[in-house]
């Protein structure tokens, strides 16, 4: 290889990768609509605009988990969206900029099983290499509302502790481990 530190070495001209998360939502350039490809800057290969030169530098998505529990039982809900349509998970959902990240998990259990929480406290927070959300996971307690399902659940109810379906995402172990060394019935 002759070139210099400074070249930039295209990897792109190609059609975008579509099992890399960055390229999701940034098949076009926000600035000038171009097709955005891949570019080593110099050895870290990033989303670019074939057309403007426009460089998309990606934030993770942040989201917040709920684990809420009640008479050793886990508040989970049975979603009505993709991904994992179908399957059981702890209530969670993305943090709106400006948003608080406690306000947000209070607000996701409440749009998705009419439930009041308080928090209790950080689980943990989760990411890993190639994934494109982190989760924050808190624990809580319920306050007040009466359970019902929301828009994108298809059912809500509390799972007792030793009687838990499989957990469809990446993380949910770990969280559940972490839960139940920290907030878990002794
Ligand atoms: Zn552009």
């Amino acid at each position: 290889m002759s070139e210099s530190e400074n070249d930039i070495r295209l990897t792109g001209d190609k059609p975008i990768p579509k099992q890399d998360s960055r390229y999701d939502d940034n098949a076009y350039c926000g600035r000038c609509g171009g097709d955005v490809i891949g570019r080593s800057d110099p050895d870290v290969e990033r989303p670019y605009c074939s057309k403007c030169g426009h460089v998309v530098y990606l934030d993770p998505k942040l989201a917040a988990v709920v684990l809420v529990c009640q008479d050793n039982a886990l508040l989970m809900v049975q979603r009505d969206i993709e991904p994992m349509m179908g399957r059981w998970s702890f209530p969670s959902g993305y943090v709106d900029r400006g948003e608080a990240i406690e306000d947000a998990a209070v607000r996701e259990v409440k749009e998705e099983t009419n439930v009041e929480v308080e928090l209790l406290g950080l689980v943990g927070l989760y990411s890993g290499g190639g994934h494109s959300v982190v989760l924050a996971a808190y624990a809580a307690q319920v306050t007040g509302g009466e359970l019902t399902a929301g828009p994108e659940t298809q059912d809500a109810r509390f799972w007792g502790l030793d009687a838990l379906p499989p957990l469809p995402f990446p993380y949910d172990d770990s969280i559940l481990s972490d839960w139940r060394r920290q907030y878990g019935p002794s």
